[in-house]
């Protein structure tokens, strides 16, 4: 089956006691048995759910994956992971991270014994170094958020899989239309659902997919044992909204590309981020491992101060000044001040994340009025 077919078809069945096309929302805690020994594949709802069980067949269809599992967030979802790893163990990760990564990483698993190596990923080889016996986990993001770095996910692979490193990789910003890590090589890809997958800035919800079955088994284990699972509504509404992820998708990337390009020819623009050009310094990994460029883009201002940056945020109609991406909506985000807060100022600097880049999700709404909204604001800053 085709990418548009999945998204609406797989995973799901209709309802078997009444044909209802969309899958019931099953609200219950927990399920009746014939006897204590004998139930239909249900005993509490901790553990299964027929409704998210068919949101987690549906995202590992996605994601050419065997096994998916559902997690309250994208964070519940990275910490069944991190889980898996025992105190001594090390982790080797890129220095651009989604803000709430690197807060779990190093405040929450550094107090844990688990020791992570914040590296430049732009090329593979930098991992060499780093590896050690007790390197046990490659974790991933890429595209990264916010400055568009792109990592070879293929050559990462490579270089680590005879040291026995389980591969992750964050897919949020690509989706599962835009890159599918376990053809790579991957062995664990991750999401926060909230974003492209979910779509419509209504859920907060994460998930794994992943083809080993004892991976699968272990993390399982984690999910019922741990609890972070998401609850029946919410497996809905993000089933409903993966119906048209590949229709929303091919708008993003449309309108990611021409706001990208606006940007760029834009005399008070400085610098933009975007995978999609050609000089972008890994334009090339991103042609060949994603099947388009996205509607993620990071810029600065060329009178770049925090003061300017923050008269385009505060000046902008259509884009929402907000946290959070991959919406039907646009949004504008400040990374310093709202997701990458978490960040030490003296961290983020140094790794590239100024005090005033601006990060767009760029929603699915009409290019003109997206573009003559970007115009407006700009004519307002100096
Ligand atoms: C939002 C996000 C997360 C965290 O997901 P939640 O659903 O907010 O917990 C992780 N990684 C990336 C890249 C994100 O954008």
């Amino acid at each position: 089956m085709k990418f548009g077919t999945k998204a609406i078809h797989a995973g799901v069945e209709p309802d078997p006691t009444t044909g209802a096309i969309m899958t019931p929302i099953f609200q219950t805690s927990t399920y009746v048995q014939e006897s204590p020994s004998k139930h239909k594949g249900y005993a509490y709802a901790r553990g299964a759910n027929p409704t998210r069980n068919q949101l987690q067949k549906n995202i590992a269809a996605l994601e050419n994956g065997k096994f998916g599992l559902c997690f309250s967030s994208g964070m519940g979802a990275t910490d069944a992971v991190l889980r898996l790893l025992n105190p001594g163990d090390e982790v080797i990760t890129s220095n651009d991270l989604y803000g709430g990564s690197y807060r779990l990483f190093t405040k929450v698993y550094e107090r844990a014994g688990i020791k992570f190596h914040f590296i430049d990923l732009a090329k593979a080889e930098n991992i060499t170094p780093y590896i050690t016996p007790k390197t046990r986990l490659l974790w991933l993001e890429t595209p990264s958020n916010p400055l568009m770095r792109v990592i070879d996910i293929a050559a990462c692979v490579a270089l680590v899989k005879k040291h026995n490193i389980q591969v992750a990789v964050d897919n949020t910003f690509a989706s599962p239309y835009l890159q599918n890590p376990l053809d790579l090589g991957a062995d664990i890809v991750m999401h926060s659902v909230t974003k492209y997958l979910g779509g419509h800035s209504d859920v907060i919800m994460g998930a794994l997919v992943v083809n080993d079955e004892q991976l699968y088994k272990d993390l399982a284990f984690v999910a019922n044992s741990c609890g972070a699972v998401p609850g029946p509504q919410d497996s809905f509404l993000v089933l409903r909204g993966i119906k048209t992820l590949h229709l929303r998708m091919e708008r993003h990337c449309f309108n990611g590309k021409k706001v990208a390009e606006y940007l760029r020819n834009h005399p008070k623009v400085g610098k933009v981020y975007w995978p999609g050009f050609n000089d972008h310094p890994n334009h090339d990994v991103a042609k060949k491992q994603m099947r388009d460029f996205g509607g993620m883009i990071s810029f600065t201002l060329k009178n770049d101060s925090l003061e300017n940056a923050t008269t385009l945020m505060e000046n902008m109609e259509v884009f929402s000044l907000a946290e959070s991406l991959g919406g039907v909506e646009s949004l504008i985000n400040h990374p310093a001040s709202m997701t990458h807060a978490s960040i030490p100022r003296e961290e983020r600097i140094k790794n590239g994340l100024s005090d005033s880049l601006i990060r767009l999700s760029v929603g699915v709404e009409d290019i003109e009025d997206l573009l003559a909204d970007l115009e407006q604001a700009l004519k307002k800053v100096s």
